[in-house]
C-alpha cells in the first residue's frame, strides 16, 4: 500500500493526521494513505519557495529547461505505473490515464524547450541611440491548486511553465488524487534544488486556504469548481495577488440538419462519456436541428447501449466509475431531476444491482429538455447528456450562449457559412467545427469566457502571460 507525504524544501515531511484513499471502482480497496499537512507545513513550504526563488531565477531558463527535460524522461519511464495508480485512485479508464501521463511528459518537454525562446521585444525609441526593450520577470513563489479529474496533466501544465519562467511553486493537489501527485514527485522532485518544487497534501479548506492567504505567495493558479474559484478570486483581488481560475463548463454540441450524423454521434458520446463526463470540457448538452432530431436520437440510443461500463483497469472499459460517493450521489440526484425535466432515452437513476461496490453510473441521455431547466444549465460532472431541439442557427446559438458558462462548444455541419457564423458568435473560449468539445492540444491556448474562467489562458505560449510580468526597459546613451 502506498504512503504519501508532502515534499517541502527537498525532503519528505511526516504529517500527523492520515487519510485513506479508496478505489472508486472497488470501494473496499484502500489504494494508499496520505499524511495531511496543516498550516505549519504550508508556512514551511512557502518559506522554502521564497528562499529558493532568487537562485532559481538566476540559474537562467536554459538550465531550468534542462532539468525539465530530465523530469520528462523520469516520468516517461514510469508512464504505465502512473496510469495504473491514477486509474485506481480516481477511476478513469486506463487508456485515458495512460494518454494523460504521456501528455504530462509532452508538456514538460514543451516548456523545457520554451527555455530557449526569446522573452521580449526590442522597440524603437524616439532617440535612435536609446535601447528600448521588454523583458519578462517571474512572479516569485506561486501557489498551484489542482482538481482530481486530470491528476497527471493539470499539475504539470501549471508547474512546468511556472518553473521555466523562473518561479518557484507550492503545489496542492486535490484530496482524491494526492497519491498520483506523490508518485510524480517521487520520480522527479530531487532534480530540482530544495524549495523549488514543493508539494503539500491536504484539505482545501485548511491547506488550500492557508496557501492562498499566505503573504509571500505572489501568484495563484487554480483549476476547479466555480465556488472555490470565485472565493480565490476574491481573496487574491483583496490581497493584490495575480491569479488565474479555470472553472466549470456546460458544453454544447450543435447538430445541424446537414451534419454527418455518424461523426456527430461519435463525438457526442466520446465528449460526454469519456472520464465518466468528469471533464470541464465534457459534452453535456446536445442542441439538434428539428430535421436531424429523430435520426440522431435513434443512433445515440443504439450507440449508448454498446458502451462498456466496467473496471478502469480493464483496457476494454469505456466508462468507469465517478470519483467518489459524494460525486455519485450528486450525479444520481441530477438524473432524478432530469427524469422530471425531460424524456429519458437511455440510462437513468435505477442502477444495475451488481454495481454495488463501485460508483458506477449508466450512460444517460435525456431528450426534450427545456434550455432553462436545471439539467441544461448546471454542471453535473457525470455521464449525463441533455438534448434540446431548435429550428434555426440563431436559436441554436442563443441556447448555446444562454448559460453562465463559456468554456467549449462545437457544431456539426457541412456548410461553411454556418460553421463560420457559429465560430464568430459562440461565447466560448474553445470552439470546434465537426469535432468534440473535449480536448485541446497542449501547444494551443486553453481557457474559457464568462463564468468558466478568469479569462486568462493556460498551455502553450499563452502561459507566459500569467507566470511573468513585463518590464519595459530604456537604456539611454
Ligand atoms: P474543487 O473546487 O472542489 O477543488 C479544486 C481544488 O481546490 C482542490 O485541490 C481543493 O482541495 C482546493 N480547494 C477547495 N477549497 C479551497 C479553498 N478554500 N482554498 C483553496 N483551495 C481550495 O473542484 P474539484 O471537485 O476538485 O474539481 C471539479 C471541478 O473542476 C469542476 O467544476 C470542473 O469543471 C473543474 N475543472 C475545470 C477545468 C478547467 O480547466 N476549466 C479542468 C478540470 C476541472
Amino acid at each position: 500500500m502506498l504512503e504519501g507525504a508532502s515534499y517541502i524544501d527537498g525532503t519528505w515531511a511526516a504529517s500527523g493526521e492520515r487519510q485513506e484513499i479508496h478505489n472508486p471502482a472497488e470501494w473496499d480497496e484502500v489504494v494508499g494513505v496520505v499524511g495531511l499537512a496543516g498550516s505549519g507545513e504550508v508556512n514551511a513550504a512557502v518559506s522554502a519557495a521564497r528562499r529558493a526563488f532568487g537562485s532559481w531565477h538566476q540559474l537562467g531558463p536554459v538550465a531550468r529547461g534542462n532539468l525539465l527535460f530530465q523530469a520528462a524522461s523520469r516520468i516517461e519511464s514510469s508512464v504505465d505505473e502512473l496510469a495504473q495508480l491514477a486509474s485506481r485512485e480516481m477511476g478513469k479508464p486506463i487508456g485515458e490515464t495512460r494518454g494523460e501521463a504521456l501528455r504530462a511528459v509532452a508538456i514538460l518537454r514543451y516548456y523545457a524547450g520554451e527555455g530557449m525562446r526569446g522573452l521580449g521585444d526590442v522597440i524603437p525609441a524616439s532617440n535612435a541611440r536609446t535601447l528600448q526593450y521588454t523583458t519578462r520577470v517571474p512572479l516569485g513563489p506561486v501557489a498551484i491548486i489542482t482538481p482530481w479529474n486530470f491528476p497527471l496533466a493539470i499539475p504539470m501544465w501549471k508547474m512546468a511553465p511556472a518553473l521555466i519562467y523562473g518561479n518557484t511553486v507550492v503545489v496542492k493537489p486535490a484530496e482524491w488524487s494526492s497519491l498520483t501527485a506523490v508518485r510524480m514527485w517521487q520520480l522527479m522532485a530531487d532534480l530540482f534544488p530544495p524549495g523549488v518544487a514543493n508539494l503539500v497534501l491536504g484539505l482545501g479548506s485548511t491547506v488550500g486556504e492557508a496557501l492562498i492567504q499566505h503573504p509571500d505567495i505572489r501568484g495563484i493558479s487554480f483549476t476547479g469548481s466555480v465556488a472555490v474559484g470565485s472565493h480565490i478570486a476574491d481573496v487574491a483581488t483583496r490581497r493584490g495577488v495575480k491569479y488565474q481560475t479555470e472553472m466549470g463548463g456546460k458544453n454544447a454540441v450543435v447538430v445541424s440538419e446537414d451534419a454527418d450524423l455518424d461523426r456527430a454521434v461519435n463525438a457526442i458520446i466520446s465528449g460526454a462519456m469519456r472520464s465518466a463526463g468528469q471533464k470541464c470540457t465534457a459534452t453535456s448538452r446536445v442542441i439538434v436541428f428539428e430535421a436531424a432530431h429523430d435520426a440522431l436520437m435513434s443512433r445515440m440510443r443504439e450507440q449508448l447501449a454498446t458502451i462498456k461500463v466496467g473496471n478502469p483497469l480493464d483496457p476494454d472499459t469505456y466508462l468507469g466509475p465517478v470519483v467518489s460517493e459524494a460525486q455519485y450521489q450528486k450525479v444520481l440526484k441530477y438524473i432524478e431531476i432530469g427524469e422530471q425535466e425531460g424524456r429519458l432515452v437511455a440510462g437513468g437513476s435505477l442502477q444495475p444491482a451488481n454495481w454495488g461496490r463501485g460508483f458506477y453510473i449508466q450512460p444517460t441521455l435525456f431528450d426534450q429538455v427545456e434550455p432553462e431547466s436545471r439539467i441544461a444549465q448546471e454542471e453535473i460532472f457525470g455521464p449525463v447528456v441533455a438534448a434540446m431541439t431548435v429550428r434555426s442557427l440563431d436559436e441554436a446559438i442563443s441556447v448555446v450562449n444562454g448559460i453562465p458558462y463559456g468554456l467549449s462548444a462545437s457544431i456539426f455541419t457541412r456548410n461553411l457559412k454556418t460553421a463560420l457564423d457559429f465560430v464568430e458568435r459562440a461565447e466560448v473560449g474553445l470552439v470546434r467545427v465537426n469535432d468534440e468539445t473535449a480536448g485541446v492540444e497542449l501547444q494551443a491556448p486553453f481557457g474559457g469566457m464568462k463564468g468558466s474562467s478568469s479569462h486568462s489562458r493556460e498551455q502553450g505560449r499563452a502561459a507566459i502571460e500569467f507566470y511573468t510580468d513585463v518590464k519595459t526597459v530604456a537604456i539611454c546613451p
